[in-house]
């Protein structure tokens, strides 16, 4: 069994965090969550626990960051210069794309992840399409991108949903896949199934998913293909959705609807979906969001990055859509940063205050990412859940003085010291055990771009 002692812990159902708080666990779940002092304490005195962890700052359940697409940290800080939009970023993305191997995505997805267990996420979503070698010829083994994935998140000890992403077509109207893109293609939505099938991840870590890439990319006759694979297995089902207005132009000229109204209408909506982005839905795609309980996973620091836009998060969160978070194009890894950008994009919009509480907004960053990442037993600090944790210092220049209520307003990925995945320390004293972090992403990173 291993004890921890928060100085602090935010516990489910607490609008704000409990001080002294023991948490124990045994094999990889938690088995007591117990506050120490305070009306309802035990006579236990915090004196006496010497083989209990020090967690000195505020202990947070593990983050989920429920949208990735890993290789896309090799472009952070190299397409700033030009102006352009999404579509010229997405040129910038295809070349580094062009380059990869199962190699060096190995070793770039492992130091990606590291760099997520440092920022205290415990489990991540990746939205995968980088299935094929060059020329999109399969390689020997057709799933060998996704296994060196599973690896990767293995190795830098998070957990992985890999959330097999269908890619068919350039554009709405059906254009063939050319050049890079090719890679990313399996011809038609039941041979990508196949693949899918024939792929089992090693380790007790990893799950799989599907994903359609979007409107774009899976033909409106192949969507509930895709959707029936999820749906026979129980996996979740993700979908880039209206990131950009011209996605919805191009939808309603070719299909005369919305890409959302098209995918209500081939049965890929429900509460085992989620929508990624919902930067521009129309008020009616709000509602069929919401009615279906089909989820939104908010991407607000690549939305900012790339000039999408601000969607109507609160919105559709109260027409019944449940929110998660993710880095998705990795120009920044800091789900604090995620979250609060939700509340402070809502405030630029409307020019009013007060739209999230705190406890909303670490929902959608914890219990709310690892539910639409199928991993219902986690992101709570309740007896049962998956024992992750991650420790946020308040003694840092940022968090100094700060109340630990408020520390997701004012905590980095920088301030995370501890981090605990499954019952295992990934990260203590802010270092990863494992992992050079900077090395191997400064190494993996130079191997795949010019
Ligand atoms: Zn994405």
């Amino acid at each position: 069994m291993t004890r921890w002692l928060a100085e602090y812990a935010w516990l489910p159902d607490h609008a704000e965090p409990t001080a002294d708080v023991l948490i124990e666990a045994e094999d990889g779940r938690f088995t007591a969550v117990t506050p120490l002092t305070g009306g309802d304490a035990p006579t236990t005195g915090v004196e006496v626990l010497t083989d209990a962890v020090r967690l000195p700052g505020l202990t947070l359940p593990g983050l989920a960051n429920a949208h990735s697409h890993a290789f896309h940290r090799a472009l952070r800080g190299r397409t700033h210069g030009g102006r352009g939009d999404f579509w010229t970023w997405r040129d910038r993305m295809y070349e580094v794309a062009g380059r990869l191997d199962p190699d060096s995505y190995l070793a770039l997805a492992r130091a990606t992840y590291a760099e997520m267990a440092l920022a205290g996420i415990t489990c991540v979503g990746e939205f995968h399409y980088l299935h094929h070698g060059p020329g999109g010829t399969p390689y020997d083994d057709p799933n060998a991108m996704s296994a060196a994935l599973v690896e990767a998140a293995a190795q830098a000890g998070v957990r992985l949903t890999l959330l097999d992403a269908c890619y068919l077509t350039a554009s709405v109207d059906g254009r063939p896949l050319a050049g890079p893109q090719r890679r990313f293609g399996d011809g038609d939505a039941v041979r990508w199934g196949e693949r899918v099938t024939a792929f089992t991840p090693a380790g007790g870590h990893a799950r799989v998913g599907a994903a359609v890439h979007s409107v774009r990319a899976v033909p409106a006759e192949q969507l509930s293909t895709v959707a029936r694979w999820a749906r026979d297995r129980d996996a979740p089902l993700h979908v880039h959705l209206s990131e950009q207005p011209a996605e919805n132009d191009a939808c309603r000229a070719v299909h005369g609807c919305t890409p959302t109204r098209l995918l209500a209408d081939r049965q890929v909506l429900g509460p085992a979906t989620t929508a990624v982005h919902a930067t521009h839905p129309t008020s009616a795609d709000v509602g069929l969001l919401g009615e279906s309980r089909t989820g939104v996973c908010l991407c607000p620091t690549t939305e900012r990055d790339l000039a999408d836009g601000i969607g109507p998060a609160r919105r559709m969160a109260d027409t019944g859509s449940p929110l998660s978070l993710g880095s998705d194009s990795h120009a920044v890894i800091d789900l604090f940063e995620e979250a609060r950008a939700v509340e402070l994009d809502e405030r630029l919009r409307t020019r009013r205050r007060g739209h999230f509480s705190p406890v909303e907004l670490l929902t959608a960053a914890t219990a709310g990412g690892h539910a639409a990442l199928g991993w219902t037993d986690a992101g709570r600090l309740a007896v049962g859940d998956r024992a992750d944790l991650v420790t946020v210092r308040l003694d840092s220049a940022r968090t100094a003085g700060v109340p630990p209520v408020g520390a997701l307003f004012a905590a980095t990925a920088a301030d995370v010291t501890h981090v605990v995945v499954d019952g295992r320390t990934v990260v203590a004293e802010g270092r990863h055990r494992v992992v050079d972090v900077p090395a191997e992403l400064g190494a993996a990173i130079a191997a795949v771009t010019p």
